[in-house]
């Protein structure tokens, strides 16, 4: 059973989303401040993170920075404010989907089921090209013996451009195939996160640019 951190200081609503989890056949950890989610996490390894913005100790914003530093587990922010989420996506922190409050438990299950079904299961119709080797299993790419953890907006990015390798991909056309709800999504966000990941390819393979910016137009992969 897939293992979900929730981390969220209103303690009702963190008991309903755990109940609703375990129903849907989850395990769940609930945790009430940033501060023992952090020392939780040290020795825990959840398949994905609740996360509320607003956490005593230390916040969700902080929390979320700290986890992607150190790895690539599925993330979900949760905030009471509708326009904090444009600042947040502003502030790139590589949350997976964001969910504004209040928000409905079934939409949460439902969008945690994607997300995981998508890091999971995700397969490439050609796993290995231009000597880059994408495991859809643990959001890993590989060149020549060496690795490099992906986020899974990263992993998704990357996986839409080989399997249409050589085509023009416009920005939008990676919104539509990398997000299931375009509502918080800018242009912005997509160049940064094609920012990040080629930062990674070229720290992997510094021969070769594989991701191609076309003026005006958008992204292009190129084998090698
Ligand atoms: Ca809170």
């Amino acid at each position: 059973m897939p293992l979900i951190l929730i981390v969220e200081d209103e303690v009702r609503l963190a008991q309903l989303e755990r109940d609703y989890f375990i129903q849907a056949n989850f395990e769940v950890e609930v945790i009430h401040n940033g501060r023992q989610a952090q020392q939780w996490l040290q020795e825990n390894k959840p398949d994905l993170i609740v996360l509320d913005l607003m956490l005593p100790s230390v916040d969700g914003i902080t929390l979320c920075r700290e986890v992607r530093a150190k790895s690539s587990v599925p993330i979900i922010m949760t905030t009471a404010k509708v326009e904090e989420i444009d600042r947040l996506i502003g502030l790139e922190l590589g949350a997976d989907d964001y969910l504004c409050k209040p928000f409905s438990l079934r939409e949460l299950v439902a969008r945690t089921k994607v997300i995981l079904r998508r890091t999971q299961v995700q397969t490439l119709d050609r796993p290995e090209q231009a000597g880059l080797l994408v495991s859809q299993q643990n959001t890993q790419v590989s060149y020549n013996g060496k690795n490099t953890e992906l986020t899974l907006v990263e992993l998704n990015l990357l996986n839409t451009l080989m399997a249409r390798s050589g085509q023009i991909l416009s920005r939008d056309q990676l919104i539509d195939r990398i997000y299931d709800d375009r509502r918080v999504v800018s242009d912005r966000t997509i160049d940064s996160h094609i920012k990040k990941l080629r930062k990674k390819l070229n720290e992997l393979d510094p021969d070769h640019d594989y991701i191609y910016s076309v003026y005006g137009a958008g992204y292009r992969f190129e084998d090698k």
